[in-house]
């Protein structure tokens, strides 16, 4: 069966077209690197992957990624479970943490509302941030979602939400860099904006 080998290699092409920013051409040069040079390394990116979609579930409370039922974050008792900070991404927890200026807890959305694509809200948790909001006392939520067109169109969302909670709403200051997506701010800009955060409620 000839033809068995070519199927097999216009699947795989195919299925690398899934990753982001990856078009059919790119998708081919990837599926010949990996048959011609990288075997040993194609074998440890199947086992990666078919692990992390076994393993790798989202915290029942802050929602980012994780392998139980809690992140180490929401499990850590000495961190004040009244300051909820509401992130994008879990990329922004790293940074954020990094920066070592926030002691409280987080909530990934997991995405961002796009204006320019109709401000679709089924693209970030809401249900799961209000069910969280109802069920735990809290004090003050911080909005740090990105300085760019589609974190502030977020930030407005949730601003309107939050509006119906009795928590205190804050936003980060404007200390960022225009078009600023916290992920590439520094440490110390990013902490400055978490300590001038605004009142926005
Ligand atoms: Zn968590």
């Amino acid at each position: 069966m000839s033809t068995k080998s070519t199927d097999a290699l216009s699947r795989l092409t195919n299925a690398l077209k899934v990753l982001p920013n990856v078009g059919p051409k790119t998708a081919q040069r990837m599926a010949y690197e990996l048959l011609q040079h990288k075997r040993a390394g194609a074998e440890e990116l199947v086992a990666a992957i078919q692990a992390a979609l076994l393993q790798v579930h989202h915290c029942r409370l802050c929602n980012t990624f994780c392998e139980g039922d809690l992140c180490d974050i929401c499990a850590d008792h000495e961190r004040n479970p009244k300051r909820l900070m509401i992130v994008q991404m879990p990329v922004d927890v790293a940074s954020m943490e990094a920066a070592n200026c926030h002691d409280g807890l987080y909530f990934v959305l997991m995405g961002q509302v796009n204006p320019a694509q109709g401000a679709d809200l089924q693209a970030i948790a809401l249900e799961k941030l209000i069910s969280r909001l109802q069920q735990y006392e809290i004090e003050e939520v911080i909005i740090a979602t990105n300085f760019t067109a589609e974190g502030d169109a977020t930030a407005y969302i949730l601003s309107q939400l939050l509006q119906n909670f009795p928590a205190k709403v804050t936003r980060l200051a404007r200390g960022m860099p225009l078009g600023g997506e916290l992920e590439y701010v520094d440490a110390g800009t990013l902490a400055q904006a978490v300590y001038e955060r605004r009142n926005i409620k």
